[in-house]
Order: C-alpha cells, then sequence, then structure tokens
C-alpha cells in the first residue's frame, strides 16, 4: 500500500467510538493517522490515495486471543466427555506430525480470510510458529511444555530449557509475530513448574498462555485428585487439592496480569471471579470448543460486570467447528443474549485488552496498527453491529488488512 492510503466504506466502525456513515481511516506507514467522515479525512490528507469499498463495512480486524493451528476438521476426535477427547488427541499425535504443517497453514488461512488480524496460538513446543510467521497476521505462539518430555530434570532445569528455546525461537521473525510460554493447564503442569514458569514470564515482561477451569474432570481432579484426566500423560499426582483450579493456580502463583487464561468454563465460582479480577487475570472465551467438550458455560456476563478482561478465542478445529472469530462471537452474542455492538468489542478492542496489547491494535484510534476487515454489508439503521458480526460469522469479510497490508482481499477496488 502506498505511504498514506485513504480506506473509506459506507459504514466505519471504530469500536472505540461511535458508528460513522460514509466514513474513511488513514493509514500512514501502516498506522492508522486519522478516523472520520470521509470528507473530513481526506481534507486533512488531500494528496492520499483513495480506495473506497462500496457497499461495505470497515470493522477493527478480529483478534482471536486463543486458538490452535495445528488441528484439521476431517479427523477431529469424537466429542465428549473431555477426558476421552483428549486421550484420543494424544493417541493420534504421532500420526499428526506429517501433517500438523499442513494444518497449520490452512487454519491461519481460515483465520485470515474471516478478517482475524492477530491472533494468540498456542501449540506444543511452538510448532506452528512457521505458519502463524508467513501467514501475515499478526500474533503470538505461546509454546506449550510438558515435564513428563523432560526426564531427569528438575522443574528449575525445564522452565530454564524451554524458556531458552522461546528464546531461540524468537530470532528472524518478521515485525509483529512473537513466541512466549504457555503452561498447558493444571492436570499437565505440575505446580512447582507452573509457578517457575509464571515467575520467569513476569520477570521477562512476558506474556503466559494457560488452559484453565475448562471441564468438570479438570475440576475434579484438581478437588479429589481422581476422575478421567488423573494419570493422563503418565504422571500427574498433584491432584485432590480440595480447592477449585483458580483456588489452587493462584496458590501456585500462576495468575496475574500477564496471564490469559482460556475457557474458564466449568464450576467458576464467585470466589473463582474475585481471584480472577484481584490477580487481574484475563480470560479467553470459546464457547464452542465448550460446547463441543461438555464443559459449562463461561459466566461471561458476570466476568465484565466485575471488570474481568475477556477476549474471544476459536480454540483449534479438533473442538471446534471453524477458525472464525466472529462466528465464535456470533455464538457468544446467542448464548449470553449479548448486543451486537458488545460482540464486536469482545472480538476486537476486548481481546486485544485481554492480550494486553489494545495500545497497539483492537480498535480504530491514531496510532494503532492499521488492522482492519472489510465485510460486505453496510446496514442503514437497525443493529448495525449485529447485522456486521452475522456478516463476517458468513463468510462475508471482502478483505483483511495488517499494518495496512492486505493479507486477503476479494475486492475490486
Ligand atoms: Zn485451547
Amino acid at each position: 500500500m502506498p505511504q498514506e492510503t485513504i480506506l473509506a466504506a459506507d459504514l466505519v466502525l471504530p469500536v472505540a467510538a461511535g458508528p460513522i456513515a460514509d466514513g474513511a481511516v488513514l493509514v500512514r506507514d501502516g498506522r492508522i493517522a486519522s478516523v472520520g467522515p470521509l470528507a473530513d479525512v481526506r481534507r486533512g490528507a488531500p494528496d492520499a490515495e483513495v480506495r473506497r469499498f462500496a457497499g461495505c463495512s470497515l470493522v477493527p480486524g478480529a483478534v482471536n486471543a486463543h486458538g490452535h493451528l495445528g488441528f484439521r476438521r476431517q479427523d477431529k476426535p469424537a466429542s465428549a466427555p473431555f477426558s476421552v477427547w483428549l486421550r484420543e488427541l494424544i493417541s493420534k499425535l504421532p500420526e499428526k506430525e506429517s501433517w500438523t504443517a499442513e494444518a497449520a497453514r490452512d487454519s491461519a488461512r481460515e483465520a485470515r480470510e474471516a478478517g482475524t488480524t492477530y491472533m494468540a496460538e498456542s501449540s506444543p513446543y511452538g510448532e506452528c510458529l512457521p505458519q502463524l510467521a508467513e501467514s501475515g497476521m499478526a500474533g503470538t505462539v505461546h509454546a506449550e511444555f510438558f515435564p513428563g518430555d523432560y526426564s531427569g530434570m528438575g522443574p528449575q532445569e525445564r522452565v530454564e530449557a524451554i524458556f531458552e528455546s522461546v528464546r531461540k525461537m524468537r530470532e528472524g521473525l518478521p515485525a509483529r509475530v512473537d513466541a512466549q510460554v504457555s503452561v498447558h493447564s493444571p492436570y499437565t503442569v505440575d505446580p512447582v513448574s507452573a509457578g517457575l514458569a509464571a515467575v520467569r514470564s513476569r520477570e521477562e515482561g512476558g506474556r503466559l498462555a494457560i488452559h484453565l477451569s475448562e471441564s468438570p474432570e479438570e475440576v475434579e481432579f484438581i478437588l479429589e485428585g481422581t476422575g478421567g484426566l488423573a494419570g493422563i500423560f503418565e504422571s500427574n499426582n498433584w491432584g485432590g487439592r480440595g480447592v477449585s483450579p483458580v483456588q489452587y493456580f493462584e496458590e501456585a502463583g500462576v495468575l496475574g496480569a500477564n496471564v490469559i487464561a482460556a475457557h474458564l468454563a466449568t464450576a467458576v465460582s464467585e470466589v473463582d471471579l474475585g481471584i480472577l479480577k484481584a490477580t487481574n487475570t484475563a480470560a479467553a472465551h470459546c464457547p464452542r470448543s465448550n460446547e463441543y467438550l461438555d464443559c459449562e458455560v463461561s459466566p461471561v456476563p458476570r466476568m465484565l460486570e466485575r471488570g474481568i478482561r475477556v477476549g474471544m478465542g476459536t480454540d483449534g478445529l479438533w473442538s471446534s467447528p471453524s477458525m472464525n472469530l466472529f462466528e465464535e462471537t456470533l455464538f457468544a452474542i446467542r448464548l449470553h443474549g449479548m448486543s451486537g455492538a458488545l460482540g464486536l468489542e469482545l472480538a476486537t478492542l476486548g481481546g486485544a485488552r485481554a492480550l494486553g496489547i489494545d495500545d497497539e491494535t483492537g480498535s480504530f484510534e491514531v496510532g494503532k496498527h492499521a488492522d482492519l476487515a472489510v465485510v460486505g454489508v453496510a446496514p442503514e439503521g437497525g443493529d448495525a453491529e449485529m447485522a456486521i458480526v452475522e456478516a463476517a460469522a458468513g463468510g462475508g469479510v471482502a478483505a483483511t488488512v495488517v499494518s495496512g497490508e492486505f493479507v486477503y482481499n476479494q475486492t475490486d477496488s
């Protein structure tokens, strides 16, 4: 894109401000230089090239706060209960190696073509980083590590090893692609390793991705030490703590403002919500995966009332039907009876806040990266946000722009 370009459409939804009819975004050096009615934006930049998307709306690009790229839908494991699904997933890992890269490429393409401009991805040891890096999307791969893989090493050495490998993974990455660590879950990572990794992540100023309070079996394992997740990966013997997963991870020192906790779906109590708020831990809401795996419904409206940061996540294609974050969001809107405006906010600025990147993306505000989706609908009146989320959920994204560059474009503008 030329140095200065005006992207204009029938409707512009900045999310951080109200809708603008016949609106425009001025992009300069990949960032947003102004937002407003086209006539005003043009007056401030008379030499800029104008690209007008007739019959379309511009919205901030979707921020996927929790996804996995390395799965493909055709051999998705059978549904619930969670531990049966997970054991089937684990049994398929050896055969999966031959197609993980292709699946990651396809998943990334699907996300990009659905208007996703930033993705927080989690994969074992960060295996999907090459595919995220080549996708054109901005994002972070969170490298999951499994203590059972490090025979003969103590927790401190394991944590050093994973952080060292992530440090090496960061070399040579595109500008807005990063690698960080994930503590996979309370039932796969022992509390000492989990706590040490969290300390290390905070010290580095990094972000930590975790799965938390996802399934009834996770809740049972942490509370009683029993159930389908006891003995998973052959080596977890730290269950039976008599508390909830949220309380357990707080005691282990894992929670904090740099943590994005996926799911928070099952048995999340008011005490748990109080802990999430007090520690400023953020949530990634993945309702379609939760439904597929027979988990409960995450109490998202109560989280929002308490001021807990919430973003949306697709999870991966072995528990979710698509990598389209707007489709995930439409499901959440219907599940919780939310407005279209709240849904659109969760899919964009909410995700950016949850990931601590709202100073760089998530809304149309001057200085942020020009990350946006062109949606092929231009609602007049009614619930414009709902109409746009519905269109984007149904394949209506016509173009996706990351830092001012088209990474997908089906328009003829
Ligand atoms: Zn996940």
